[in-house]
């Protein structure tokens, strides 16, 4: 999990959030409201802010793409739950960018957004102290690098609410680790941090658009 840091809202929202017709007492029409979005518009604005990043797990997120089933792939998340706090339900801060969360799949393989339900994080990618209290580790015997954490709260969040441990990502985590820094020293020709810390704040590529 990496920080995100929020910009301004697309066009809509804050209005939305504002309309006299908007009721955001209930969740009933926290919901009415939120569907009334251009959800479009959110999902490009929220995977440019999380560099098409999945705000959890960060795998690839795309604004466009479509599953299977012609539904998009990507979910916009609420950080806090309409159902726990529906005034929360237009707030641009609670609002995260998230993958599909294998949603089709059984449960022991769903993570991220889909995992996650009406249960309350602690957990904030939008802080940075936040995301800054969470580690990655190796477990002697098992593949892969594993997300934890010191705090009990955090940790459960990260592990057993959004499920970042799930039998693939610790793995797929550790690959993506060797390709960054098999990238950063072909780019830089630097071994360790000095060349990863280069590449990972490169400017964002983007994806499913055309340069114009
Ligand atoms: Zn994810």
């Amino acid at each position: 999990m990496r920080h995100i840091e929020k910009g301004l809202p697309p066009s809509g929202v804050p209005e939305t959030a504002k309309a006299s017709t908007t009721d955001l007492e209930t969740a009933t029409g926290a919901r009415t409201a939120f569907d009334q979005l251009d959800k479009a518009a959110v999902r490009a604005a929220l995977a440019e802010e999380q560099r098409y990043l999945c705000a959890f797990c960060m795998r690839r997120i795309d604004p466009e793409g479509k599953d299977a089933h012609g539904q998009a792939a990507m979910k916009i998340a609420h950080r806090t739950p309409v159902s726990v706090d529906p005034r929360a339900a237009l707030q641009w801060r609670n609002l995260l960018g998230s993958c599909d969360g294998g949603q089709r799949l059984e449960k022991p393989y769903r993570t991220c957004d889909t995992a996650q339900g009406d249960s309350a994080l602690t957990i904030d990618p939008t802080r940075v102290e936040s995301v800054a209290r969470l580690r990655y580790e190796r477990r002697d015997s098992r593949e892969g690098l594993f997300i934890t954490g010191d705090d009990a709260a955090l940790r459960a969040d990260v592990v057993d609410t959004l499920r970042l441990n799930a039998p693939y990502l610790p793995a797929a985590r550790a690959s993506a680790w060797k390709a960054v820094q098999k990238k950063a020293l072909d780019r830089f020709g630097q071994y360790g941090k000095p060349g990863w810390r280069k590449y990972v704040e490169e400017p964002p590529k983007r994806i499913g658009r055309k340069a114009a």
